[in-house]
């Protein structure tokens, strides 16, 4: 029977045979078998062709093969394809040029990892030795990456398993109008509240024990929360007020997912540390960073940091991130995902909420947006509970069938859908989305109970 087996089956067959799987039972999964992607589109080996809301694991910010940036590819491993961190290489030394070129003034030095878990590993080690100091407060409500510190910094349920975490972890709440933690009645005073429990929460642990606040300056996977004006800027008051260290975590938010080179750039706030992935490069070969303000470099100056590995820095890697930086800059990508924002998506979004029950509140900035799925607009509950599976998550799995059926791959976590397709999308790209999407919610909203 393997002489007539198709292609799909056979990769079908030796994944399930061999490959293990991220956050899955590994007997409950299907992984769908992809040929091919260009664009905001891929396909897969039978060739069905789905237009990608979630730019992988909102990656991929500079669309599938993007000629200039394989090209770059080509031309470095013809060069040289590996090399030690301990050398200076000249991708290496021009992609952290121009990182630190687009970074907020001051951030002059990159550290560069395979990714972005490793990226906050890091910044923590760096802003642990910087002050001195041990605990790090992270917000609930994050995500931060899989190894054991991230994790443990991480605020949602994918941190459960890996308890007790890490000593000196202290989780806090961020601010998130339409399910406040503060009985807020207005984005203001949501974020006046934010602050004044942070200022609160620092105080109790003790201003002097405290090196790090870490936070996603928008929080992607766990709602694509955007912050109150004044509330990050309150929040680089604080840090400074009581010596401690601003780590950015921008894997999600940077590289033009907001429509900036940095999330932090639209608030006019600068971190002390902003750890990269993700559009850096668009993943098409691994890469990640540490962006380093010339004060905590300092303190590396003449004692050596203990940190590092085997591929920091990789020849490959810089020269796609070199490739990339050049291409958003000459094709105009940053514009072009504002206006996207502000003009089709933002738009074509709160017009889809007008129609649809089933839509709580639409949100986001640039390329970066979600819909939360409710199943009564006036009591906002979510659509399924917090953290379902199972039988109790079945309205979302209908709705991302729907999607699927009809060509659009849908981001889903929890109640919510969040549309975050490449960059380079187009306008006629993201309608065809929004058509899918419109008839997708009216499956969810035969859930509605109004
Ligand atoms: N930080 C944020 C905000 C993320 O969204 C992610 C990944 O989704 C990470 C960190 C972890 O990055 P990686 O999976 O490259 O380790």
């Amino acid at each position: 029977s393997t002489q007539t087996e198709s292609a799909a089956a056979r990769v079908r067959r030796l994944d399930r045979a061999h490959v293990f799987h991220s956050w899955s039972a590994q007997g409950r999964i299907d992984p769908l078998p992809v040929a091919r992607a260009s664009g905001s589109y891929f396909w897969d080996l039978d060739g069905r062709r789905y237009l990608d809301f979630t730019s992988q694991l909102v990656n991929v910010n500079i669309g599938y093969q993007h000629p200039r940036v394989v090209a770059a590819i080509q031309r470095q491993a013809a060069e040289l394809t590996t090399l030690a961190p301990g050398f200076a290489y000249e991708a290496r030394s021009e992609a952290a040029r121009l990182i630190a070129e687009v970074a907020p003034a001051g951030l002059d030095r990159v550290f560069f990892t395979n990714g972005g878990a490793e990226a906050n590993e890091n910044a923590v080690r760096m802003a642990r030795l910087h002050t001195g100091r041990h605990k790090v407060l992270a917000a609930y409500r994050s995500y931060h990456g899989a190894t054991a510190g991230a994790i443990a910094l991480t605020g949602d349920p994918r941190r459960w398993p890996s308890e007790p975490g890490s000593p000196g972890v202290v989780h806090y709440w961020g601010p998130y109008p339409y399910r406040s933690a503060f009985h807020a009645r207005d984005e203001a005073e949501e974020g006046e509240r934010a602050l004044a429990h942070l200022r609160q929460t620092v105080e109790v642990e003790g201003p002097h024990t405290i090196a790090a606040v870490l936070l996603e300056p928008v929080v992607g996977t766990n709602g694509i929360l955007v912050p109150p004006p004044g509330y990050l800027a309150g929040v680089r008051e604080l840090c400074d007020e009581f010596g401690i260290v601003l780590i950015a975590d921008e894997v999600m938010a940077g590289f033009g997912r907001c429509g900036e080179w940095f999330a932090v750039d639209a608030w006019g706030v600068t971190p002390d540390l902003i750890t990269f992935a993700k559009g850096v490069n668009s993943g098409y070969v691994p890469l990640g960073g540490v962006l380093i303000s010339d004060a905590i470099a300092d303190t590396f100056r003449d004692r050596p940091y203990p940190g590092g590995l085997t591929y920091s820095g990789h020849p490959l890697a810089c020269a796609s991130a070199v490739a990339s930086i050049e291409v958003f800059r000459e094709e105009g990508l940053l514009d072009h995902v504002r206006r996207l924002g502000a003009e089709v998506i933002g738009p074509g979004l709160r017009e889809l909420a007008e129609r649809h029950p089933s839509v709580g509140e639409v949100r986001g900035l640039g390329v970066f947006w979600a819909l939360e799925l409710v199943r009564d607009r006036a009591t906002r509950e979510p659509l399924v509970p917090f953290n379902a599976s199972g039988t109790a998550a079945e309205p979302m799995a209908a709705f991302t069938a729907a999607c699927r059926r009809s060509g659009l791959w849908p981001f889903t976590h929890f109640n919510r859908t969040h549309v975050v397709p490449p960059c380079t999308v187009s306008a006629d790209e993201v309608r065809e989305g929004l058509a899918i999407l419109d008839e997708a919610l009216s499956v969810t909203d035969r859930w509605t109970t109004t």
